[in-house]
């Protein structure tokens, strides 16, 4: 294992920094930013472009090799495109991501792919039109499709496309997503639905894996794919002879803590050791104050010190984070 100056006391390397560079999305996902219920942070107390990327420096100083770009949607923070190619041009960084919804995806591909971006992440929760204007706000469905396949036919891959998984809300749909990856490369990737900030669902509207798994095996036999080094917590499944996957990502149903190599940066300038406690390290106002790069690295030493073992979640825990996940970077 690399040596890096950012292992924590679980022997935890933590390589990987997800970046939310804005809380605003253009979408009202009833999960994650509903209509009306969700404050937004104070212009000034975003983090410029100039001062994430200072602290991505410092973090690749100390050993992240690994960054995702997200938010809100990363696509609507003005000035992206010349962020991401700054990104781009950080020696040592081996890996940039972005995870969107999709919306403005279509005239964005050039862009992205111009920033030396391989891997993205779209967000899609049905095909049925309705049912996505219904979750997401928006009658958007036919453009956010369009950017998938624009993102496609430019060669973009893997495309991963995330599915929350809602009781009630999309689980008649989760077998329609799943059939995608009969015909495209995609990685299907159904997550459970996290309590997190203000949001009108709750721990019960979590549809768990296993249940999700056992409704998409309806179509065919499951079979285990390898996992490597780099890949996240998702576990991976596809249908034989299947050009694409299927992955279950598990944070209610099957803790993953203990392979969990993330620190966060969010939009209001905290480090964050773990989307799923509040616990965070404040750097803008010491950078904001004048502080030295040594003074924003041990910020990370911070925070990676005040990384827990395993979060606190569960199916049937009342425990829910306050912050929200827009700002945090999902
Ligand atoms: N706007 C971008 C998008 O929609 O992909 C990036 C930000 S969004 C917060 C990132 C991911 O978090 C999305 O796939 C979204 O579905 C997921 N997400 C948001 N709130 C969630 C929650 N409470 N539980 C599980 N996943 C959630």
């Amino acid at each position: 294992m690399e040596n890096t100056l950012l292992t924590d006391k679980f022997n935890r390397q933590l390589e990987y920094l997800r970046i939310s560079v804005t809380d605003r999305c253009n979408l009202r996902c009833i999960y994650c930013v509903p209509k009306g219920i969700v404050p937004k942070v104070p212009h000034d107390d975003i983090l410029r472009y100039e001062e994430i990327l200072r602290i991505v420096n410092i973090g690749v100083a100390l050993g992240i090799r690994k960054v995702r770009v997200t938010g809100g949607e990363p696509l609507v923070r003005r000035g992206i495109d010349a962020f991401l190619k700054s990104l781009g041009d950080i020696d040592g960084l081996t890996d940039i991501s972005l995870t969107t919804n999709g919306y403005l995806l279509e005239k964005n591909v050039d862009m992205i792919k111009s920033a030396g971006i391989r891997r993205i992440n779209v967000s899609i929760d049905t095909l049925d039109k309705d049912k996505f204007t219904y979750i997401t706000g928006y009658d958007v469905f036919d453009s956010v499709w369009r950017g998938i396949m624009r993102a496609y036919d430019s060669g973009l891959a893997p495309i991963k496309l995330n599915v929350v998984a809602l009781k009630g809300h999309n689980d008649q749909e989760l077998v329609d997503m799943a059939r995608l990856s009969l015909t495209y490369p995609f990685h299907i990737r159904f997550i459970e639905y996290m309590p997190i900030g203000n949001s009108r669902m709750h721990t019960g509207d979590s549809l768990l894996a296993p249940e999700i798994k056992k409704r998409i095996e309806t179509m065919g036999k499951l079979v285990p794919v390898k996992k490597n080094h780099m890949d996240g917590p998702a576990e991976r499944f596809r249908f034989e002879g299947a050009p694409g996957e299927i992955g279950f990502i598990r944070p209610m149903s099957r803790h993953f803590c203990s392979e969990c190599n993330r620190l966060r940066l969010t939009a209001d300038g905290h480090i964050r050791p773990c989307l799923l406690s509040d616990r965070q390290v404040d750097v803008k106002g010491p950078m904001r104050k004048g502080c030295s790069d040594d003074q924003i690295a041990n910020m990370f030493k911070t925070a990676v010190r005040h990384k827990q073992g395993e979060h606190d979640y569960g199916p049937d825990s009342a425990f829910k984070v306050t912050d929200q996940m827009s700002g945090i970077g999902g």
